[in-house]
């Protein structure tokens, strides 16, 4: 490949900072907010227009759709998300759990406001692009924006960009699940224009379960048994009689998924439809070919649903996501990787920041925690090696395949920031101790302070 020199240069530093956390989704927001709460000053860095990530930029509404009668709940940040969004009429019940579904839009304000009352110093439309280093610990960031290239110094840094650019970059070792085995990418869209009270009449007269998910591709899926007779929003058969009728091309038979909520004002939203196999989201060709690719297949079921589901005779679309959600990039070779059995056997940890239930959603599995039982997430598990002043937090940390199937879930990235957000704010307090030096009681302590559950 031709290849060019960059011509070295001097760059401004614009802002320092104790704890800079890049990306704002589940595992950002909550860390920046953690670490605030615990008292250092913190920085959000997001490249986009608003803070949320997956929430807010892709439209994925359903953060405890998980959530059944004996489901032990993390409790700390990720469940204030939800009280705050209900708080602010941005959450509707959803369909199929004891949750409330988080509106998308509304999400931005509510992240907004967050921020604002944590004394967070938001800057939004700011790219990671390089990192600072000082041997091996990282000082700080470089971003790209309108302004041009600009420093960040920080004394610690918490790479939330879901795809651990930071950590990458930094020279962390990461991995990347094969591009053919990588879980799919999806275009997600709002509908509106949806006749509520025939759509819900059509919904009871076929009511679909989690058995009925076996339909190809992302939804073949293994239950544990007692998932298969429980309700699922799942939408499989105007599909298959669009394409029996011809509208969708037969390899097509991808097109199946869920809603998450039907509006009183007659939108359906979180429509989980499309599912394109082999995008690398760290590849910019592959994800402008998911973006037209995924928005052609969005209109094709769109087209299915007006034909073939009752109420959506004069549907029209209302918004894509503002980006393509990306489920599978790089994940952390951090000091302590998930594993399978962490996630499937209630695994228990002394270094734990905080706990999740048993729900595990991805690679063809899906576990609801309908049973009261739950895993420990340690520290260790936030820590990458090599490199110092860095931790991990979100979809990014170290985790083997069905691991991160659990791992991933949003809530579940709001825990691992938490602990991240906390671990980074303790290490500057303490006469900046080491990362991997701070005493684990103290942590624990201070997530427990901010009601957090922990073991
Ligand atoms: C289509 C789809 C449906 C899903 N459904 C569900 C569901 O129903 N329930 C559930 O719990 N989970 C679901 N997930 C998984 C979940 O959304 C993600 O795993 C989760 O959001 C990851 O959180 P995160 O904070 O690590 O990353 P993200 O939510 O991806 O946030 C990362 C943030 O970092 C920013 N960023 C990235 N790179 C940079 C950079 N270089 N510089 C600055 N900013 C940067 C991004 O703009 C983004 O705001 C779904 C995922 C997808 C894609």
């Amino acid at each position: 490949m031709k290849q060019i020199t960059e011509p070295a240069r001097q760059i401004d530093v614009i802002h320092e900072t104790d704890v800079l956390v890049v990306g704002s989704g589940p595992g950002g927001l909550s860390a920046a907010l953690a670490a605030a709460r615990a008292g250092v000053e913190v920085t959000l860095v997001e490249r986009f227009g608003c803070f949320g990530g997956n929430i807010t930029v892709v439209g994925v509404e359903g953060m405890h759709w998980y959530r059944h009668e004996q489901t032990v709940e993390s409790m700390g940040i990720p469940k204030e998300f939800e009280d705050a969004a209900k708080d602010a009429g941005a959450a509707v019940p959803e369909s199929q759990s004891l949750s409330y579904e988080i509106d998308s839009e509304g999400f931005k304000l509510v992240a907004d406001r967050m921020v604002e009352e944590a004394g967070i110093h938001p800057m939004l439309h700011r790219q990671f692009v390089a990192p600072i280093m000082e041997g091996d610990a990282i000082v700080g960031i470089i971003t790209e924006s309108k302004a041009g290239r600009e420093a960040i110094l920080a004394k610690r840094v918490i790479d939330a960009t879901g795809d651990a650019d930071v950590a990458h970059r930094a020279g962390a070792p990461t991995r990347m699940t094969p591009r053919e085995e990588m879980m799919a990418a999806s275009v997600m869209f709002h509908l509106a224009g949806v006749d509520k009270t025939r759509f819900m009449e059509g919904i009871k007269a076929d009511p679909q379960t989690y058995a009925d998910w076996g339909g190809g591709g992302e939804w073949n899926i293994e239950t544990s048994g007692k998932e298969d007779e429980m309700f699922s929003p799942f939408l499989g058969k105007p599909f298959a009689q669009a394409i029996k009728a011809g509208i969708i091309p037969a390899h097509l038979n991808t097109i199946a998924g869920t809603w998450g909520a039907m509006h009183d004002t007659g939108e359906l939203t979180y429509m989980n439809l499309v599912h394109l196999d082999g995008v690398d989201g760290t590849d910019p060709d592959s994800l402008t070919q998911g973006e037209i690719e995924g928005r052609r297949q969005a209109m094709l079921a769109i087209e299915a649903l007006k034909r073939f589901t009752p109420g959506c005779e004069g549907a029209r679309l209302r918004n894509f996501g503002m980006s393509l959600g990306v489920r599978d990039t790089r994940k952390v070779d951090t000091v302590y990787e998930m594993r399978e059995g962490d996630v499937r056997e209630q695994g228990r940890f002394e270094d734990s920041i905080g706990i999740f239930p048993e729900f595990i959603d991805g690679y063809g599995v899906l576990i609801l925690p309908t049973t009261g039982r739950y895993f420990q997430i340690p520290y260790r598990n936030l820590l990458p090696k090599k490199i110092k002043n860095l931790l991990v937090s979100g979809r990014a940390t170290g985790a083997e395949r069905i691991a991160h199937a659990a791992t991933r879930n949003m809530a579940c990235c709001a825990v691992i920031g938490q602990g991240a957000g906390v671990a980074a704010a303790l290490s500057v307090k303490q006469q900046g101790r080491d990362l991997d030096q701070v005493d684990i009681g103290d942590i624990q302590k201070e997530l427990e302070r901010q009601g957090a559950r922990v073991f």
